[in-house]
């Protein structure tokens, strides 16, 4: 069953009750963002006004959906819990582990070989738990939640940072570790600190080569990957209603770039649409009757300097398309002025490969506005100078693709159609044209563009764009080709310019599908039994962690002392590690080796305090835990950005690293450590990230008052001997603290249960 409709009319049923409710009691008029947190307290009706950015609320999502790379180490835990069937609706889909390399057919074969007992472990233990499960190619886990779940009104979260797409149809979805998608599957509330308010107003209209995609470009530029941070971005203006539905979903994807909670859209008739062409009119007949109540309050949108933390107002007519990159997703420059860029910064002008797809941008409506340019080239005879690779998002869209004729555009343009899934945008793709470091520069429709990412070579410059413009800049193969003033020579020496893309935002004949690859569990799992191999090399199952005792936060060693940028990738790198998401003590062999060390800029290159000498980050690690010698981790601003795995925090803490102490957090990541039972600790004063040394030992002098609001006291002691005494800051409230007493949450739940 793809959705339940009687779930639906039941949030709905309240939801016009409590957010008649909290607009009593906060005395203003509401934010579509407040109506949806408002309506899914865990408590029932709201009873006083939350502080935006202060408090810690307790929510009841509506669903939970997971990948299949986050969902490993999520229902191991889940396993964990002691429970008969997940407490909300939960789907897991297979997306992120099939390597792109020769097209989907084989890609998905060898996939199904290589990956086998992981999908089957993912699939039994659905089955038996209640879980619903969409085979390896069936699609991206973020539009088969768009076109099959998402709902207006609706809260969901999963276990993987895009989740924020589902605001694509009016959700409130967000992007959490599995731990948390844990506790919410045992059938707990799931906490998170009320969000601050940004308001984007749109006004005017997308015309010409400016997508969707362009917007959330622009955002990213005003914002950066931090000025999100502990904030829903709700947009609203006459400009939203004029974007299509999946459009919204490609502006929310990328929400995650900006570091922000989660992105939303008021209902309206592109949402309507969408859930009638995806075959669930009785939602939008539903959402029809409380319209009112799945979008802001008039006066907010009237007067939103009044009523959000943060206004940006964009006006779609003049906006001009984007790419941003490289390196990072907030580098945005207007398309015609990076040619000049690109030659002051040494970037290669020259690009190899356009990849359009990604649960960003891999929506009917994307394919038919890259193919619309596709079309163009064999039209005028121009030969692609990039490579071209497709990713459909679904099975849905690949088949309604196909039937349509797109596919074919692509391919009689010599692209590759590779599986329904992430593949080169998680890293999964093995490039034929290039091995080693070589640099080089790609274009895609994707949201992240880190260092690595697509391919693991630091020196491919991967720029963003919208689907049509990855088109053109492949077919120009040049980075400085600007479509709609440049000129491109085809076949027989004519100059000829492309015209503007055109696409359309729904099938007209319909989707329609085959399999779609879904399979349903089974009404009583309890006979099921769960595959997992005694002597695997990618699973294994948990054992609990061991509290850290205030005594071993004693004479704790510097492990690390991270320079710059730590995205989750650097702490726990994808690529061929995805393998062994499963198993904790293998992947744990990759923890922060992408991380630069401060004290000689190099990766995985740290010392030994005892022996003086150097190594890898994870050896060095197994020593100091060997000695039984608690680790701290330093780092800079934004820490842990990137994604919600918490293998970012289950792999140091299984290592043996006790505290993370950074200038800043990432979200996510810090609540993941939470819950694993580690200190995530901010400097009161960003200045003493100077005054760690390489030989550091450190005191955690007042652990044993550990209690919220309260900030503690860390002592320094250099290898001279000298001293230093700071103050660090944590968020920890007293829930929280009794995870980290526990050893993690989740100790706390089964004891709960118990
Ligand atoms: Fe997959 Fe990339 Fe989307 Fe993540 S961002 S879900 S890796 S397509």
């Amino acid at each position: 069953m793809a959705f339940d409709i009687d779930m639906i009319k039941k949030v709905y049923a309240q939801m016009a009750e409590r957010v008649d409710k909290a607009r009593e009691i906060t005395g203003k008029p509401l934010t579509l963002s407040e109506k949806i947190l408002y309506s899914h307290l865990w408590d029932g009706n709201p009873d006083k006004a939350f502080q935006r950015g202060k408090d810690y609320v307790d929510f009841a999502p509506d669903r939970i959906a997971c990948q299949d790379a986050t969902a490993q180490m999520a229902l191991l835990q889940f396993m964990q819990a002691g429970k008969k069937t997940v407490a909300v609706p939960t789907t897991v889909h297979c997306d992120h582990l099939i390597q792109a390399k020769q097209g989907a057919a084989p890609d998905l074969k060898r996939a199904n070989e290589t990956s086998n007992e992981v999908f089957d472990f993912l699939e039994s233990v659905s089955n038996k738990y209640g879980i619903g499960f969409w085979k390896p190619g069936a699609g991206i886990i973020h539009q088969v939640v768009l076109e099959n779940y998402a709902f207006p009104g609706g809260m969901m979260i999963g276990t993987d940072s895009h989740t924020v797409n589902a605001g694509g149809l009016g959700m409130v979805a967000i992007g959490v570790g599995g731990a948390d998608a844990v506790d919410v599957m045992a059938g707990m509330p799931w906490e998170l600190k009320f969000p601050k308010l940004i308001g984007v107003k749109l006004t005017g209209e997308l015309n010409g080569w400016t997508a969707s995609k362009d917007v959330i470009l622009k955002v990213a530029g005003i914002l950066t990957v931090k000025g999100g941070t502990g904030a829903i971005v709700e947009y609203f203006g006459p400009g939203a209603k004029n974007l299509s539905c999946t459009g919204k979903g490609t502006i929310c994807n990328m929400g995650a770039e900006i570091g922000a909670t989660t992105s939303t859209f008021g209902y309206d008739d592109a949402m309507e649409r969408f859930l009638r062409a995806t075959d669930r009119a009785d939602i939008a007949d539903e959402a029809n009757k409380i319209r009112e109540y799945l979008t802001g309050d008039d006066e907010v949108y009237a007067n939103p300097e009044t009523y959000f933390d943060q206004v940006i107002e964009i006006d779609l007519t003049t906006l001009r398309p984007h790419l941003n990159g490289p390196f990072t997703p907030d580098l945005a420059t207007p398309v015609g002025q990076l040619g000049d860029k690109a030659k002051k910064n040494d970037w290669p002008i020259k690009v190899d490969w356009g990849l359009i797809g990604s649960c960003t941008n891999s929506s009917y409506e994307d394919l038919t506005r890259a193919a619309s340019i596709a079309q163009q080239a064999i039209d005028k005879k121009l030969k692609p100078k990039s490579d071209f690779g497709i990713n459909p998002g679904s099975e849905q869209i690949r088949f309604t693709a196909e039937r349509d004729g797109l596919l074919d555009v692509f391919e009689n343009l010599g692209a590759t159609i590779f599986t329904n899934a992430c593949g080169p945008c998680i890293g999964q793709w093995d490039r034929s044209d290039r091995k080693g470091d070589e640099k080089n520069t790609i274009v895609h429709s994707f949201n992240r563009n880190f260092s690595k990412r697509a391919d693991g070579n630091p020196n491919t410059h991967a720029f963003v764009g919208s689907p049509e413009m990855v088109a053109a800049i492949a077919i120009s193969g040049r980075l400085d080709f600007d479509p709609m003033n440049d000129t491109l020579l085809n076949d027989e020496g004519q100059e000829v310019k492309l015209d503007e893309p055109r696409g359309l935002e729904l099938p007209p004949k319909g989707f329609e599908v085959d399999d779609n690859g879904y399979l349903a569990p089974r009404e009583d799992g309890s006979s099921v039994e769960v595959k997992v191999a005694n002597d695997s090399e990618r699973l294994q199952l948990l054992e609990p962690f061991v509290p850290i005792k205030d005594s071993e936060l004693q004479g704790v060693k510097l492990l690390i002392k991270a320079f710059g940028k730590c995205t989750t990738d650097h702490i726990s790198m994808a690529g061929p590690w995805l393998r062994y998401r499963g198993h904790l003590d293998n992947i744990a062999n990759n923890t922060l080796i992408g991380a630069v060390n401060a004290f000689n800029k190099q990766t995985n290159f740290v010392k030994n305090q005892f022996t003086g000498e150097y190594g890898g980050v994870p050896d060095v690690q197994r020593e100091y835990k060997a000695k039984g010698v608690k680790t701290i981790v330093v780092g800079d601003h934004n820490y842990g950005e990137g994604s919600s795995r918490e293998h970012a925090a289950m792999q140091p803490r299984h290592l043996g690293v006790a505290a993370v102490l950074v200038k800043s957090f990432a979200r996510i990541h810090e609540t993941n450590l939470k819950k694993q039972g580690m200190l995530g600790l901010t400097f009161d004063n960003e200045a003493d990230y100077d005054k760690i040394q390489e030989d550091d030992t450190f005191n955690f002098v007042d652990i044993a008052e550990f209690a919220p609001n309260k900030p503690l006291t860390l002592e320094i002691v250099h290898k001279d001997g000298s001293k230093d005494t700071i103050k660090v800051n944590h968020t920890y409230n007293d829930a929280q603290i009794k995870w980290y007493r526990e050893g993690s949450a989740l100790n706390l739940i089964k004891k709960q249960n118990a």
